[in-house]
């Protein structure tokens, strides 16, 4: 009778949970059913079970091998018509081995993409794959392709806006090097295609793209592919599903100054060998035709275009500039070198004048001002800032005018997709303040992910009477309590102790031991001045060490004094506008009070309020191998990150629960003229009329007191009659 009981279950493709597989051993003996039997490192094997007594089972391996193992090591595979399925949703057994193997099946068949659900999964091939040409995505254009695809999630972000007359939102996360910046440009450059023609030149958003990729890429000279921050890219449409505007926004960029760290002079040595104006020595020849052409798309005149690099060159020059201490107490002077002489050129002043602003501090002494000499890491300090400044203001601009390029006309309808590419979770052997600030904001949008996927979708269902039993997630929220919560929370602690004059990096520390320890998610090193946080996506060990210096954000006035006298009109407007903020006594309250992190959390508040108001669709791009070869899937580093997005409790939770939902209101008013009889006063038993008539099976919906719930693809089938129809 088990077996019988077993067959069913096969049937319906219902989960069987693990408790319930360990009684159907004896089927999967007697009809050799594939097992995953787990080794002695953790990795998984595929085998037979031949015998098994008690806890104990024999099982031969795929490789013929016969090995004894614990029953607690076996798994059920998944029969073999199902290897390599584009949707997670339809494996028959849901377990890490399982998925493990469909996504490492696909990768080596180029298949990058995969559901679960309704995320995309997106493996970064690390080479080039032929499935984003014309061909490929004017089919899904035409609904002709319908497999896991960034084409097809732009597409369906695209489709809902058009349908509900709701803005959507494509979040891409996942870890640095793992394919968000690449996806997002596929995303741009689809909604471009369906939504051109109103826009002048096509691709012009994705185009502007590389001005930003450019001078992103140019401050950290070997990693060409980090993106140091983090982007929404705003697509607007007509009523009728064209482009008509775009708007970028770069989100928390304090992020950046932090980022832009100056590496070691060598680093920078092929500036030396030309003039710096030809920066077409620090990038293939292509690349840099196609970043003069985005410069003319966004219409930056020559004159600033030449300016703009100049600047850029200035701020790796001045990685290059040195000191030389001059007495015993660590002061220092400009080391008079070609680094200094070619950044004061650069920025258009006076290169005495540059090494003053740069090894003095002036201080006002009564009526007197006098100059005190910087110690070594004072100066250091000083340069870094310069260079920090310089930066931050040149991007800003740049993407100040890339906006006024997009908007085209005023005429918002509010309908609209944003593409949010932003940094992904870090953990590194040593973690700082910035690491700090990544891992908050990615918290932040793993709880936006848990809220839409699992929270407000089981209130949902509860709330509106349907069937449901609850599936458990992981909640992140003790977490973000940790760093947020008033009066004690991180950032709260942080902010308290950077306005303290004598805090160090030790107090620090110990205030946060002392504070927060009935946190779970924290865990103070007993020595030393580091601490532990248990984020959602694992434990990072963090040094208080320059936590407070970093949080502290000083206006340097002198900096600023020096970029009003250069002869450089870009740089003169950099400083009028910083000095603008900090003249106007409204934000120079603001500014000046106002922490890094402290600013940090209120752009991420406003970035997660944007994104509350739309629908998201979520892709987690996944880094196969950590060295971005090609070919290369190492299933522990994949494990990590699909345990970390929680891959398999979606799974679970889109397999019983429904994609679509719609209120009887909106059903009855879209499928209503449908239906062969009388449309009736009450909306609900509309619903009810028009689930009949079209035949849907009764296990693939479910009638709400509000809403009826669908499960995927059973919209598709209605939207197809009433196509025809009309
Ligand atoms: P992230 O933004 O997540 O840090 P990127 O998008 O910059 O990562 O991707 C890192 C590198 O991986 C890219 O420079 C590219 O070489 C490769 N890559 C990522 N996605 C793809 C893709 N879909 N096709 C081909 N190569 C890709
Ligand atoms: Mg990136």
């Amino acid at each position: 009778t088990k077996e019988k009981d077993w067959s069913e279950k096969t049937r319906t493709e219902e989960q069987i949970s693990e408790p319930e597989w360990v009684n159907n051993v004896e089927f999967f003996i007697t009809k050799k059913l594939g097992v995953w039997c787990r080794g002695p490192n953790g990795e998984w094997h595929l085998g037979k079970i031949q015998s098994a007594s008690g806890d104990a089972a024999c099982v031969v391996l795929s490789t013929t091998e016969v090995v004894e193992v614990s029953m607690k090591e076996i798994l059920p595979a998944n029969p073999d018509v199902l290897e390599g399925v584009d949707d997670l949703i339809q494996l028959s057994y849901l377990n890490e081995p399982s998925v493990l193997y469909n996504l490492r099946v696909r990768y080596s068949q180029d298949l990058i993409y995969s559901k679960a659900g309704p995320v995309l999964i997106a493996v970064n091939p690390c080479k080039n794959v032929q499935i984003y040409g014309n061909d490929i995505r004017s089919a899904y254009q035409k609904k002709g392709l319908v497999a896991p695809h960034v084409y097809a999630v732009a597409d369906a972000a695209f489709d809902e806006m058009m349908r509900e007359e709701k803005n959507q939102s494509i979040i891409i996360s996942g870890e640095s090097g793992a394919g968000k910046t690449e996806t997002a440009k596929y995303a741009m450059q689809y909604l471009e295609a369906l939504g051109g023609g109103n826009f002048g030149v096509d691709n012009e958003i994705l185009k502007t793209n590389c001005i930003l990729e450019a001078f992103g890429n140019a401050k950290t000279s070997r990693n060409d592919n980090s993106s140091r921050f983090g982007k929404l890219m705003e697509i607007h449409f007509s009523a009728k599903g064209k482009i008509c505007g775009a708007k970028l926004e770069t989100c928390a960029s304090p992020i950046l100054k932090e980022r832009l760290n100056l590496k070691a002079a060598s680093e920078y040595n092929y500036l030396n060998q030309s003039n710096c104006l030809t920066i077409d020595r620090i990038d293939d020849v292509q690349k840099f035709h196609k970043l003069m052409e985005a410069f003319n798309i966004v219409q930056i005149p020559q004159e600033y275009q030449e300016r703009a690099f100049a600047l850029l060159a200035a701020v790796l020059w001045l990685g290059n500039v040195s000191f030389e201490v001059i007495d015993n107490e660590n002061h220092v002077d400009v080391v008079a070198d070609e680094a200094v002489t070619n950044v004061a050129m650069l920025m258009g002043c006076d290169s005495k004048e540059l090494m003053v602003v740069l090894s003095t501090c002036k201080l006002q002494a009564g009526r007197d001002c006098i100059a005190k000499r910087l110690t070594l890491p004072q100066a250091t300090d000083m340069r870094d800032s310069l260079a920090k400044i310089i930066y931050a203001s040149l991007f800003n601009w740049l993407v100040e005018q890339i906006n006024t390029s997009l908007e085209v006309g005023k005429l918002r309808t509010g309908r609209s997709i944003s593409i949010l590419d932003i940094y992904g979770f870090e953990s590194f052997k040593n973690n700082s303040f910035e690491q700090f600030c990544i891992n908050y904001a990615n918290e932040r949008l793993q709880q936006h992910f848990n809220r839409h996927l699992f929270k407000l979708e089981q209130e949902e269902y509860e709330g509106d009477g349907i069937d449901w039993t609850k599936v458990e997630f992981k909640d992140n929220q003790e977490c973000l309590d940790l760093i947020e919560k008033k009066p004690i929370g991180l950032v709260s602690l942080l902010d308290e102790e950077s306005n303290f004059p004598k805090a160090t990096d030790t107090t620090f520390a110990n205030k946060l031991k002392h504070h927060l320890k009935a946190n779970s998610c924290f865990r103070g090193e007993r020595r030393g001045h580091g601490f532990r946080v248990s984020h959602y996506a694992g434990e990072v060990l963090y040094d208080t060490n320059g936590f407070l210096e970093k949080n502290r954000d000083p206006l340097h006035v002198d900096l600023i004094q020096l970029l009003s006298s250069c002869n450089c009109q870009l740089l003169n407007l950099f400083s009028s506008k910083m000095h603008d903020k900090s003249l106007k006594p409204a934000s120079l309250s603001e500014s000046m009070n106002q922490s890094v992190i402290t600013k940090f959390k209120s752009q991420l508040f406003k970035l997660m309020n944007k994104l509350e108001e739309t629908t998201p669709h979520f892709i987690r791009c996944i880094k196969p191998n950590s060295n971005q070869l090609p070919g290369i899937y190492e299933e522990n580093h994949v494990l990590q990150q699909l345990r970390c997005c929680g891959v398999l409790e979606i799974v679970r939770i889109s397999r019983s629960g429904y994609h679509t939902r719609m209120t009887h209101q909106d059903l009855a008013a879209r499928y209503g003229f449908l239906l062969d009889t009388k449309l009736s006063q009450d909306p609900l038993s509309t619903s009810d009329s028009i689930m009949k008539q079209f035949n849907l099976p009764p296990e693939m919906y479910q009638v709400g007191y509000r809403k009826i719930y669908l499960r995927t693809g059973q919209i598709g089938l209605l939207e197809e009659r009433r196509e025809y129809v009309l």
